[in-house]
């Protein structure tokens, strides 16, 4: 039985009921919408497909909403592109008229003023990196460091020490209206403060998403503190933080990214070009399934693929050999390195944040010296079941929950099996109901002892307060 979570990123490759279908029977536990591509439309058309295939299944299945945020662009290159050779230099101006090789424009109105001498700009996503010679008003000139050819409308990278731009940007407040808000977690790029992430939640309203904060730009990780106390969940966006970051820091930005949400308790998935090959072979290259292997190791809980299920020549077959990794890596003794430190801060109850993870810890004792098969969480909001994902229990993991949309959130927290439960008013009601529904889902089994750790229904403080070991009859 794997632990680690699959997010899977929805495209043209992956777009019909059937594509779709495949992927959860291959373990897709989150599909993700990269709202940067596609209409409005076409995302409430995937989201509608993946909840309905998941329930022909019987499954409890997340969507993650990922924002664009702000993306430079390129004026339009020529038919046929252009190719910058190295050494060569060219112009950037500020600008969407059209590009050539000598002269390009890119449509951030401060890009003389963003950049200085020294700075790097790679335009469509590394195909040409640029190195910026001087800046003479509003003429930027910079020499090409790596050539290659650029068509279209590639887009640009700019540092992110001088470039601040507004974050949600007009078009993700546009896309919260128009999807965003409907899927179960909303992630938000390149964000790098926390009232950024202040703002999409305050347009995506109570109740709404779970938040993710993804981390792509130093000055993300530079506040990675801060962003962890308003966001849900944390996104290690290793493409762009592979640009604006030197690409040898990646795999350290990784583990210290994962180990600060291991500390707090906060999921965290590990994305980007962890199978790459398999956008057109079938077999992933040693050092991807290493990868996928090493990021279970530092303690992910989720586990993304970006372009393999996009625009990938078998989506499902991606799913099924990263799940496979993901399963062995996690049976192996050689993989359990790293004991992190594991507590939880709950931003949405941070009174009883400690009693909380005090009761989790009760529970993973009782668990470990009783032997006990399942801990089942009884959860609203989804707090008590995060905080014992956090603890990395060795016994299987429930998180049921009266709330649907709860229970599709926790689609995305390491070792989590998501239960929807009928509602409950008092303590003894909510245990009953909760075994009931676990032996029926087939999780839990009649001779078996489990524990159940819950608040309290009829408690006046949202606190996890209640731990019960069950003899299931
Ligand atoms: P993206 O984000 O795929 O939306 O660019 C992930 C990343 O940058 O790694
Ligand atoms: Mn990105």
């Amino acid at each position: 039985m794997r632990r680690t979570k699959i997010v899977a990123t929805l495209g043209p490759a992956s777009g019909t009921p059937a594509v779709i279908g495949e992927m959860l029977d291959a373990g897709m536990d989150v599909a993700r919408l990269g709202l940067a591509h596609g209409t409005p439309e076409e995302h409430r058309a995937a989201m509608a497909m993946v909840r309905d295939e998941a329930r022909r299944r019987g499954r409890i299945v997340g969507v993650l909403a990922d924002l664009p945020g702000p993306k430079v662009r390129t004026g339009p290159f020529p038919e046929g592109g252009s190719f910058l050779a190295e050494g060569a230099e060219v112009v950037l101006v500020a600008g969407e008229g059209p590009s050539s090789g000598e002269r390009i424009e890119v449509d951030e109105p401060e890009v003389a003023q963003v950049v200085e001498p020294g700075a790097t700009v790679v335009l469509g996503d590394g195909t040409v990196v640029l190195e910026v010679v001087a800046v003479e008003g509003d003429t930027v000139r910079a020499r090409v460091q790596a050539g290659g050819r650029l068509q279209g409308r590639p887009g640009a990278h700019l540092p992110s020490d001088r470039w601040r731009p507004p974050v949600p940007t007009e078009d993700d407040l546009r896309l919260i209206d128009a999807v965003a808000r409907e899927a179960d977690w909303v992630a938000v790029s390149f964000v790098r403060r926390p009232e950024e992430l202040r703002r999409v939640r305050e347009a995506l309203g109570d109740d709404g998403p779970r938040l993710m904060a993804k981390i792509e730009t130093r000055a993300a990780v530079e506040h990675l503190d801060e962003l962890m106390t308003v966001a849900d969940g944390i996104m290690v966006a290793r493409g762009d933080l592979g640009i604006d970051a030197p690409i040898e820091d990646v795999p350290h930005l990784q583990k210290r990214i994962i180990r600060a949400c291991a500390a707090r308790g906060l999921p965290v998935v590990t994305a980007t070009q962890m199978l790459e090959s398999m956008v057109s072979a079938a077999r992933p290259t040693r050092a991807e399934a290493t990868d996928v292997a090493n990021a279970v190791a530092d303690g992910t809980d989720a586990l993304m693929l970006s372009a393999e299920t996009a625009i990938g020549r078998d989506p499902a077959l991606a799913v099924r050999t990263m799940a496979r990794i993901a399963e062995r890596a996690e049976q192996a003794e050689e993989m359990h390195a790293v004991p992190v430190d594991r507590g939880v801060v709950s931003r949405r109850v941070p009174s009883t944040g400690a009693v909380t993870l005090a009761m989790a810890h009760a529970a993973l004792r009782a668990a470990d010296e009783l032997g006990l098969a399942a801990i089942v969480c009884c959860t609203r909001a989804g707090t008590t079941a995060r905080a014992m994902a956090a603890l990395r229990p060795r016994a299987r993991l429930v998180g049921a929950s009266p709330s649907p949309a709860t229970a599709r959130q926790l689609t995305l927290s390491w070792g989590v099996e998501p239960l929807e439960v009928a509602e409950y008013h008092t303590t003894d009601e909510m245990v009953w109901c909760v075994v009931e529904a676990a032996v029926e889902a087939g999780v839990v089994h009649h001779g078996e002892a489990i524990a159940v750790l819950a608040g309290a229904p009829d408690a006046a403080a949202r606190t996890t307060d209640v731990l019960r070991v069950v003899q299931v009859e």
